[in-house]
């Protein structure tokens, strides 16, 4: 009794591999508890000894593992870098920074960091609440979306820091190559021929 999760049935979906001598199989285990909340696994098995080398299941198809190596590579890669480059700027401009920002009108401080969420009002309130020193380390709190606020911010203060400017560039180059990664993983997906699909009630085997 009581709320927890038993395993009830699986939906196994069967697609053919990309070299055609096996199969990739999909499965869902659906679990439920006492008050008919239901929770599902998604389970995903590669049956063939040459495919499972090569691939990983994305979704319902197969891809490259070099693909994806390389796209999360330039993630992790990225990442590492905007930390980097917000904790340098940080430690030169905070201060400069932050009086521009909290100085200029509230909407052109929203628009400036490209806060998009919350809305101007919702924003306006939250600053009132919290005021502008959470405000400003709150929405510089995230790598990637931080380095481009204190980027824009700078631009606009007409600072020049050659050191940014050059992570910047770099920042850029590492963009592209995981775009692309990610382009030529979309591109060679192998989504195989569905084989069978159905339900059993027996429950994971993993
Ligand atoms: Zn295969």
């Amino acid at each position: 009794m009581g709320n927890k999760m038993e395993f009830v049935y699986t939906e196994v979906h069967v697609y053919q591999c990309a070299c055609g001598k096996g199969n990739y199989s999909i499965n869902w285990h659906t679990y439920r508890d006492d008050y008919f909340n239901e929770d599902t696994r998604k389970i995903t098995v590669i049956n063939c000894p040459d495919c499972i080398q090569t691939y990983n299941v994305s979704g319902l198809s197969l891809t490259h593992k070099v693909n994806s190596q390389n796209s999360g590579k330039a993630a992790v890669e990225m990442d590492g870098l905007c930390k980097t480059m917000v904790v340098h700027a940080l430690k030169r401009y905070k201060v400069e920074m932050f009086n521009y920002v909290s100085n200029i009108p509230v909407a052109r401080w929203h628009r400036l960091w490209k806060i998009g969420s919350p809305t101007l009002p919702t924003f306006r309130k939250n600053l009132k609440r919290d005021g502008a020193e959470s405000t400003f380390k709150y929405n510089l709190s995230y790598g990637p979306s931080a380095i481009e606020r204190i980027l824009d911010t700078l631009k606009e203060m007409e600072i020049h820091d050659d050191q940014l400017l050059n992570w910047e560039n770099e920042l850029n180059l590492l963009k592209k190559e995981k775009r692309d990664a990610i382009k030529f993983e979309t591109d060679h997906l192998f989504t195989g021929k569905l084989l069978k699909e159905y339900k059993t009630y027996e429950g994971p085997q993993y």
